[in-house]
């Protein structure tokens, strides 16, 4: 089945059920209704129910610009092949963890996959008081396999350079190297920063320590390519209820340095707990240890049944690894952090914080965490010892 058009056009929710219909997801005479969702800054996102049957899928499709920003910002339409790739990719390894896609199509930027409206997204799901118990238990081993999978220790040199080749991604990249690592820590056009927390930024921006710490951390992200990531796994990429979890949009995805993934994830999680009360927070402050853990369990199992590399079983070497994917975890953290406090998009849950004082305090406590975990990245030994840093600032 293919598509009689040949070039893009973007989708209307009367277009899009036009399209559901061609590719043969539903009968031609059903009852469709089509609404557009997208809450993202970047794409659009239509989703198709046919309500006498209960069923409904979805179509994500790339617009060839920012979504949030309009035509004066173009991005490429490729990202729409990268997102349906690295999820088809993602699937060979976790397909409990990935949404099952039925159609892609390059030319119009669209990916057409699983429906998953009966989970929530995290992001407003913990805003909301939820926990999702099993939710760093699925992400560690998530994030285990697909990178584990992608690494030079489980690819042949001539595959993985294929691979990395296919996920060359440079505009979205350029959006992480600007957005996350260096306009928050400069006084930049893009942030958005409360009048009373001036002074604290303004002390970050002039910090030389930091500065050097955080250039270090960028040039990481820029050069160590050690498996296909995620690239964009914060707590907004994720889908979950209590038993299921499922990770959605990696746009993002190319070939970077492991402890990105991991980072994101940590860094958002914390900032949800930081959101809530004190009495409040143990479940979440759970996840970022559980993460590692799971992490940790899943990957030296990975290494010790399925590395390639000669000097896999050296004594240490595995022990070394986890060391820098750990260190590098903590800074990448540290920088998602500030952006999401100092930076062009905040943290939801944060900036919902009504009463002035409270959400100040919890955004001046995050910025003194961030730069902890940027400076003193190698210091932190632990998943335990971001739990005591957090509990000792707030
Ligand atoms: P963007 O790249 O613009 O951030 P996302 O992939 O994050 O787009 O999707 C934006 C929103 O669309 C999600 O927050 C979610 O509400 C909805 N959505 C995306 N994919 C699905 C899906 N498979 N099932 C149900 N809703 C979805
Ligand atoms: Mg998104
Ligand atoms: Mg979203
Ligand atoms: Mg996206």
């Amino acid at each position: 089945m293919t598509l009689s058009q040949p070039s893009y056009e973007a989708l209307t929710e009367h277009t899009a059920i036009t399209l559901a219909k061609k590719l043969e997801l539903f009968d031609s005479n059903a009852d469709l209704v089509c609404h557009e969702i997208g809450d993202g800054n970047l794409n659009m996102v239509f989703r198709i129910t046919e309500p006498a049957a209960q069923r409904g899928i979805i179509i994500k499709q790339a617009l060839p610009y920012v979504r949030v920003i309009g035509e004066g910002w173009p991005l490429t339409l490729n990202r729409a092949v990268i997102e349906s790739e690295a999820l088809r990719h993602f699937a060979k390894h976790v397909p409990q963890f990935v949404p099952e896609i039925y159609y892609t199509d390059a030319a119009y930027a669209i990916t057409v996959m699983e429906d998953l409206s009966h989970l929530t997204i995290v992001r407003t799901g913990l805003a909301s008081g939820s926990t999702y118990p099993l939710l760093s238990t699925h992400i560690g081993e998530f994030l285990a396999k697909t990178l584990f999978a992608t690494s030079d220790f489980a690819m042949g040199p001539q595959e993985k350079r294929e691979l990395a080749l296919q996920f060359h991604n440079p505009e979205l990249c350029k959006i992480t190297e600007n957005f996350v690592f260096t306009y928050p820590l400069f006084d930049h056009e893009t942030n958005d920063v409360e009048d009373i927390l001036r002074p604290t930024a303004e002390a970050l921006w002039n910090d030389q320590v930091l500065l050097l710490e955080a250039a270090k951390l960028k040039q990481t992200f820029m050069t160590h390519a050690e498996a296909l990531l995620h690239g964009d796994l914060h707590t907004g990429s994720i889908f979950a209820s209590d038993e299921e979890t499922k990770v959605i949009d990696p746009e993002f995805a190319f070939y970077g340095p492991i402890g990105f993934d991991v980072g994101l994830f940590i860094a958002n999680t914390l900032l949800s707990a930081l959101a809530r009360e004190e009495s409040d927070r143990a479940a979440l402050l759970f996840h970022i240890t559980q993460v590692w853990d799971v992490f940790t369990i899943t990957f030296s199992n990975l290494w010790r049944q399925n590395n390639v590399d000669d000097f896999a079983q050296v004594e240490g070497y595995l022990e070394y690894q986890l060391q820098h994917i750990w260190a590098d975890a903590v800074g990448f953290a540290g920088s998602e952090i500030i952006r999401r406090i100092f930076g062009l998009a905040h943290a939801r849950d944060i900036e919902a914080i009504t009463e002035d004082a409270h959400r100040l305090a919890v955004k001046r406590n995050a910025a003194a965490l961030g730069r902890d975990f940027i400076v003193n990245r190698s210091l932190y030994e632990s998943p335990s010892q971001i739990v005591q840093a957090l509990q000792q600032v707030v």
